[in-house]
């Protein structure tokens, strides 16, 4: 039996009880189906076919889970950090424990392919440890003397939260905004995306089978301008933390505004990778292959846009087709698998759509440029050359293993071209040239910068974007910094004077 027929058949297994109930909705640690009892379906994007359906919660779902947040959050707030600690490691333990599981089903509920889902459990359990170790300094404070007043800081969680994510890696995606909230003894209402809702489901399971009280982390399924709208409307949610697209990042501040909703936005990009060419070509084609087609290039950190060089893009150029015509595009459960499918038929139209765009914007189709098959919503991984900043495919967030290159003639004009977009995300830099890197790096408008690397994360580095990219920073304190309020204590520290009135 090959690799494929294996975990075909383990798949099989774990989506048995799925088929059977359905993914249901976790309310004050009770599994639920929406209260209007009205569901809708994920299906595969291999081959389109139905896996289950999902409880469609709606504003009584959204009503009755945040409710049950604010319920918990005095209990949760006050346990002992170390308690919180120990209750997030044993999360952590159990998500490598079902590591299998997860990413068999997040490949077949996203199409992601399993050679990068499979570290996707592992990576999850990671933000867990990681949160759990900071979580009894994470209200630490300073003492700031003034000549009459001891003034003692403190951070204090600010209440139930609302965590609204993706549909690209969406497992990986759940546990780094709920693990820093839960660190940080926020109580939580997650939203995931109703095109991936199954490892979600799996790991509110994990959470409560590891100890966490009811109604700490309560999971509703539903649409994003139902479900997602009724959350960030909700008067006990004291903040939204989303991960999406940019528009939605703007209709959520727009929908959180009665409520003086605090909002942390993790939102799209078109990021450069800009080589030089005094740089090292060879690693430099790596990461710009690796930076655009692994993930399937659904990766908000994507190197979307190649600029390169001029005296060294003839070259440049045939090596990436080369090899981009060579990228496996199939089954997701097949470890050979390189790109596999795109999310949903909606997201491949759009996809697809900008194979058309490209050639009106009178750019190349070097590679790719075409769908893969009849069935599920695979297509080649594509690259268009020729192409000029000013084009939809230079400026629009595809979202796909779809690569843009652009030439550019010295340091200036690759800096022009790099800022001249919406977005600010991510930037790569790929030059020997030292006092180059630290220029460029200082002008580069984006909230991330790799230098002769690819992403590499860390988590007690600062991740977010600028411009239309977000607003705020996740990863180490910084999150913290979102998830709690800061409170400053003044004591007298003797009889200094207190002005009089009507003395
Ligand atoms: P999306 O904005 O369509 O949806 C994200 C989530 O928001 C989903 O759960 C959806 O149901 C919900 N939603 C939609 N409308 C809503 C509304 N009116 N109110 C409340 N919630 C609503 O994004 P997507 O297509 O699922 O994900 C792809 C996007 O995410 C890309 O733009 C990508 O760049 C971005 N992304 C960014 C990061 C980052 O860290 N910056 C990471 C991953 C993905």
């Amino acid at each position: 039996m090959s690799d494929l027929q294996k975990n075909i058949e383990k798949l099989d297994g774990y989506l048995a009880r799925f088929k059977e109930t359905g993914i249901l909705n976790q309310i004050n640690g009770s599994a639920c189906a929406s209260l209007s009892g009205e569901t809708f379906e994920t299906r595969s994007p291999v081959d389109e076919s139905l896996i289950c359906s999902v409880a469609r919660g709606g504003v009584a779902d959204i009503d009755a889970a945040a409710k049950a947040a604010k319920a918990a959050f005095p209990a949760w707030r006050d346990m002992a950090a170390g308690e919180r600690r120990k209750i997030l490691h044993r999360i952590a333990d159990k998500i490598v424990e079902r590591a299998e599981e997860i990413a068999l089903c997040e490949c077949w509920d996203t199409g992601q392919a399993l050679r990068f889902m499979s570290k996707a459990a592992l990576r999850g359990a990671e933000n867990f440890r990681f949160f759990a170790d900071k979580a009894p300094a994470a209200r630490d404070g300073q003492s700031l003397p003034s000549p009459t007043l001891m003034n003692v800081t403190t951070r204090v969680p600010i209440g139930p939260v609302g965590v609204i994510t993706p549909w690209n890696t969406p497992f990986m995606l759940s546990t780094w905004k709920i693990a820093p909230a839960l660190a940080a003894g926020c109580t939580v209402v997650h939203k995931p995306a109703e095109f991936s809702p199954l490892t979600a489901r799996i790991l509110m399971e994990i959470a409560e089978e590891a100890g966490l009280p009811k109604g700490v982390w309560n999971l509703v399924n539903g649409l994003g301008e139902e479900a997602g709208k009724a959350l960030t409307e909700h008067p006990d949610i004291k903040a939204i933390a989303f991960v999406g697209e940019s528009r939605t990042g703007s209709m959520i501040m727009k929908q959180g505004a009665d409520t003086l909703k605090r909002v942390h936005f993790e939102l799209g990009g078109k990021n450069p990778v800009v080589v030089f060419d005094d740089a090292d070509l060879d690693r430099a084609l790596d990461a710009v292959i690796f930076m655009i087609y692994s993930l399937n290039g659904e990766r908000c950190t994507s190197s979307s846009r190649l600029l390169v060089q001029e005296s060294i893009a003839d070259a440049f150029e045939a090596r990436l087709i080369e090899r981009v015509d060579a990228i496996r595009v199939g089954h997701p459960l097949d470890p050979q698998t390189e790109v596999g499918p795109l999310i949903h038929k909606t997201h491949f139209d759009k996809v697809t759509g900008f194979f058309e765009i490209a050639q009106k914007n009178g750019a190349t189709v070097a590679a790719g440029g075409s769908r893969v098959g009849g069935t599920g919503y695979f297509v080649r991984p594509t690259l268009f050359t020729h192409a000029n900043n000013a084009m939809d495919i230079a400026q629009q967030e595809i979202f796909g293993p779809v690569l843009t290159s652009i030439r550019f003639k010295d340091e200036d004009d690759a800096l022009s071209l790099a800022n001249d977009v919406q977005y600010g995300l991510t930037g790569y830099v790929w030059t020997n040239d030292l006092t180059r890197a630290l220029r460029f790096t200082d002008a580069l408008e984006a909230g991330m910068i790799w230098v002769n690397s690819e992403n590499v994360r860390h988590l007690p580095t600062p991740f977010g974007g600028v411009k239309a990219s977000g607003i705020g920073r996740d990863g180490g304190d910084w999150s913290f910094e979102f998830y709690m309020e800061q409170k400053n204590v003044a004591f007298a520290t003797g009889h200094h004077k207190i002005p009089r009135l009507g003395a």
